[in-house]
């Protein structure tokens, strides 16, 4: 039976990983003899969670439900989580078709979607990236992670047979390096998961700290290489948790969105005092109440050079008080109390440019007994899920896009 493993690095460019790849020994070696995808654009908006929904389902936020890392919940803009994903996913599709679907610790599939899953480390009583000042209170799906206990029992059964940890550490005080260990634990679970029997027919696992050290430190900067030449290691972790048995699995590695230097941040608290915007890297949405509401945003945004955006690319529903906005090329918005409207960036890195600014196009490559060799220079969102599930040898036609094997 075919079977793929995915895994997902965070904020990894096409341009990166091709002007780096002689640092990436593990990926490089993976991807010899594969299949690459030069270019795999972003989805509107560029985001991490939008990212990761659209790579499970293979479709845009207007189907799928999840338009920004925050989506709009009630009465507040709040972290999207995995009951906001509207559409059915590839691990709950492979479920439904008898597969054996491992997730371990990756982002914004329901803890009930596969047959042994493992939280993020970022989601526990609190969703907090390493970028984030303050966590969000677990709610919905991700509350259900964070209390998931694993009825099979046997991802802790082969983490204790290898004498490794079978859980994440207490949250420690420095969250970067926290981020690091817990990228690392996901590493070797998911290796050690899958080089036990039976092995999944479907794994799903993400890296982070890439994202997160390129908005500290820089695109591309020695600190940010170093990031991802620790997440290449991390590859070769799995790899060599996994033995033999990785030479049974179609790798997909692919990326969630790129990145690009930030030259200055805009900040709505000052530019729309008194009403709720959330940042999304160069888009930002705004909550109004009446066309009043709407032109008052529009003008005060209109005098640092943001413009409206067509916000076909919402859910319908949630287009009837959501309006969209995008910054000048450079620009980035940041959210937090400030009585500047322009300030220097925290985020000196960042995505959800421009739709379709090249910046945001990420890497993508897959090898393994069932990917043929290949190369295409440009290929887009919606084509990773129908490949993943051509692969896993699941139904197609549920996709609109077009696998990248056919
Ligand atoms: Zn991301």
């Amino acid at each position: 039976m075919p079977k793929v493993f995915l895994i997902m690095l965070d904020g990894v460019s096409a341009d990166t990983f091709r002007s780096h790849h002689s640092r990436l020994p593990f990926l490089s070696r993976l991807a010899a003899g594969g299949f690459s995808v030069e270019r795999l654009r972003s989805l509107v908006p560029g985001i991490s969670l939008p990212g990761r929904t659209s790579i499970l389902t293979g479709r845009g936020a207007a189907e799928a439900g999840v338009y920004g890392n925050n989506v709009w919940h009630d009465t507040r803009f709040s972290y999207a989580d995995p009951d906001d994903v509207r559409v059915p996913t590839l691990p709950r599709l492979a479920l439904a078709a008898g597969l054996d679907v491992a997730c371990v610790g990756f982002g914004m599939v329901r803890p009930e979607d596969a047959t042994v899953f493992k939280r993020p480390w970022w989601a526990d009583n609190f969703v907090q990236r390493a970028r984030d000042d303050v966590g969000e209170p677990a709610q919905g799906a991700w509350r259900r992670a964070a209390d998931h206990v694993d009825p099979t029992g046997r991802l802790i059964a082969a983490a204790t047979a290898a004498g490794y940890p079978a859980d994440y550490p207490e949250r420690f005080p420095d969250r970067r390096i926290y981020a690091f260990s817990g990228d690392m634990h996901v590493a070797n679970w998911v290796g050690l998961l899958a080089a036990a029997d039976p092995a999944p027919d479907f794994v799903l696992t993400e890296f982070l700290v890439t994202d997160s050290v390129q908005h500290s430190h820089g695109f591309d900067t020695e600190a940010s290489l170093w990031a991802l030449g620790y997440l290449d290691a991390l590859v070769g972790v799995t790899l060599g948790r996994l033995g033999e048995r990785a030479a049974e699995y179609n790798f997909v590695i692919l990326s969630d969105h790129g990145h690009w230097h930030v030259q200055k941040a805009l900040r709505p608290e000052a530019i729309l005092p008194g009403m709720q915007a959330d940042c999304q890297g160069a888009m930002l949405h705004v909550k109004v109440d009446s066309a009043a509401d709407e032109a008052r945003a529009t003008a005060a945004l209109a005098e640092h050079g943001v413009v409206p955006y067509d916000p076909s690319y919402l859910p319908e529903d949630h287009r009837a008080f959501l309006r969209s906005y995008l910054a000048p090329d450079g620009f980035s918005f940041e959210s937090g109390p400030s009585e500047l409207p322009v300030t220097e960036p925290k985020n000196i890195s960042s995505h959800g440019l421009r739709p379709g600014h090249p910046a945001d196009d990420r890497f993508m490559f897959m090898s393994g007994p069932d990917v043929p060799t290949g190369t295409v220079a440009m290929a887009d969102a919606d084509q990773v899920a129908p490949t993943v599930a051509q692969l896993l040898g699941i139904a197609t036609g549920v996709f609109p896009g077009r696998s990248l094997l056919v």
